[in-house]
């Protein structure tokens, strides 16, 4: 992938080494993903599944581009440690508001890496006895998979490197970039 250099962002350019997916990559495969999700649950009236807060902006701007009635509702986990980097059991801290018993929910996911996350999800949500279940997810990064999830709608596979923005956070910080990048090493360094 060629490297593009990012564009100003105010206070937050300057952290930023390189961009994997410019805002115009990213929008237009949420497009397509959206195609193929509404041939799916057409006349389903499916729930859309996300968990909080990583996946805003990708829900925001799939639902925008759904032409199909959808509900959506969102759940949070947090990781035991409170690394989100870290391996290891997650624990729900919010859960859905909707019933989900006999519907079509589709669970969409902004990143997947080992893919321990999303099993503890779909096997909680599974025991709910939904009509159907399946994955969305944008970012898809397989080198580091311990749990093989079957992914019915994949944006992009990217590299085993930490990337933030369109969601995505280190510190909670970031998160409002319109692209996906990396961050300079020196970001990394402790300072909280
Ligand atoms: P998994 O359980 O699949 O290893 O990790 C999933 C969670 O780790 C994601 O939901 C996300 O919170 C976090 N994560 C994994 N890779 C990245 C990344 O490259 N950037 C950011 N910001 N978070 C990530
Ligand atoms: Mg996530
Ligand atoms: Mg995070």
């Amino acid at each position: 992938m060629s490297r593009i250099h990012p564009p100003e962002f105010g206070d937050l350019s300057p952290d930023i080494s390189e961009i994997l997916l410019t805002e115009n990559q990213i929008q237009q495969r949420v497009g397509e993903l959206a195609g193929e999700i509404s041939e799916l649950y057409r006349d389903k009236n499916p729930v859309l599944v996300g968990v909080l807060k990583g996946v805003l902006f990708f829900m925001a701007d799939l639902l925008r581009a759904l032409p199909i009635a959808t509900e959506v509702d969102f759940l949070s986990v947090a990781n035991y440690g409170g690394d989100s980097r870290k391996q290891g059991p997650v624990r729900l801290v919010k859960d859905l508001e909707t019933p989900i018993e006999g519907r079509h929910v589709l669970f969409v996911e902004d990143v997947i890496d080992t893919g321990l996350t999303l099993n503890y999800l779909l096997r909680t949500l599974k025991a709910r006895q939904p009509a159907s279940l399946e994955v969305c997810v944008l970012f898809n990064k397989p080198t580091k998979r311990l749990i093989d999830i079957p992914l019915r709608f994949k944006g992009f596979d990217i590299p085993d490197r930490f990337v933030v923005g369109y969601g995505l956070d280190f510190h909670e910080k970031y998160r409002n970039l319109p692209f996906v990048g990396l961050l300079k090493p020196g970001v990394f360094s402790p300072k909280l």
